[in-house]
């Protein structure tokens, strides 16, 4: 007999099939507006990390339904410019439902006491500063909402539309947006940069963990860089986990 839980991660793969079959081919505005209205009303977040691309995320959701919860996970190792620049876009956007998500302070004292754990051991960083709160964010909710772009580093070249994790179906909007794309879009909206970009960072993270990129390199390159690290554990990385089990 199969087990019950290995049915219903079945029965997601399959919806997360039928969506992506569904919706591939529809303008990023439209997969949000039937997602958010349709396929999964009043059960659906974006989680954004209000870096460089956010804006466009946040303003599609924002002219849908600003009440949409937007899940912000604050390390407390984000860089000042990124914190400045959450709240403008909130204040610009109009958005409603801001949901700011912490890393536990007991957590925090039993692995990170002096603050210093993303040298000794990042993936247990991004563990307890980001995993762990952001699936206690999601409770409540079947669908979340990603910038994530097959075009962002060869790790996500064979990403879909719909994806499944844990008990969540993930939908990428963005997923064929190119840098083009991005940057014809804040033109259009009149959207302002995060204030990092012109220094050179397209993929903005933690400050300890993230480097500005040299010419050449993927967007995410200055992520983890001089590491084998690509992702913080909040997704996985073609199909492979990339973060402790939870
Ligand atoms: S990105 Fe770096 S500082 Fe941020 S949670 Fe992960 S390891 Fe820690």
């Amino acid at each position: 007999m199969v087990p019950l839980e290995t049915t219903a991660r079945l029965e997601m793969r399959k919806r997360a099939q039928e969506l992506t079959t569904r919706h591939e081919g529809l303008r990023a505005e439209q997969v949000l507006k039937e997602v958010i209205r349709r396929d999964f009303p009043g059960r659906i977040g974006l989680v954004s990390s209000f870096g460089a691309e956010a804006a466009v995320l946040l303003h599609m959701v924002a002219r849908i339904d600003p009440y949409v919860p937007v899940i912000f996970l604050n390390t407390w190792k984000h860089f000042p410019e990124t914190l400045d620049y959450r709240d403008r876009l909130i204040a610009d956007l109009g958005l409603c439902n801001i949901q700011t998500v912490l890393p536990r302070p007991d957590s925090l004292r039993a692995e990170d006491p002096d603050g210093t754990l993303y040298v000794r051991n990042a993936d247990l960083c991004c563990h307890v500063r980001k995993t762990l709160p952001m699936i206690k964010a999601l409770r409540g909710l079947d669908c979340w909402i990603t910038g994530r772009k097959r075009g962002q580093a060869v790790t996500r070249s064979d990403m879909e539309l719909f994806e499944t994790q844990d008990r969540w179906i993930k939908v990428n909007p963005l997923i064929d947006w190119t840098l083009d794309d991005v940057a014809a879009y804040f033109a259009a909206h009149s959207l302002p940069e995060h204030p990092l970009k012109a220094q050179g960072y397209p993929s903005i993270g933690c400050a300890p963990c993230t480097r500005a990129v040299r010419p050449g390199e993927d967007a995410r390159s200055g992520r983890w860089a001089d590491s084998d690290k690509t992702e913080c554990g909040i997704h996985f990385e073609n199909g492979k986990i990339v973060r402790r089990p939870v």
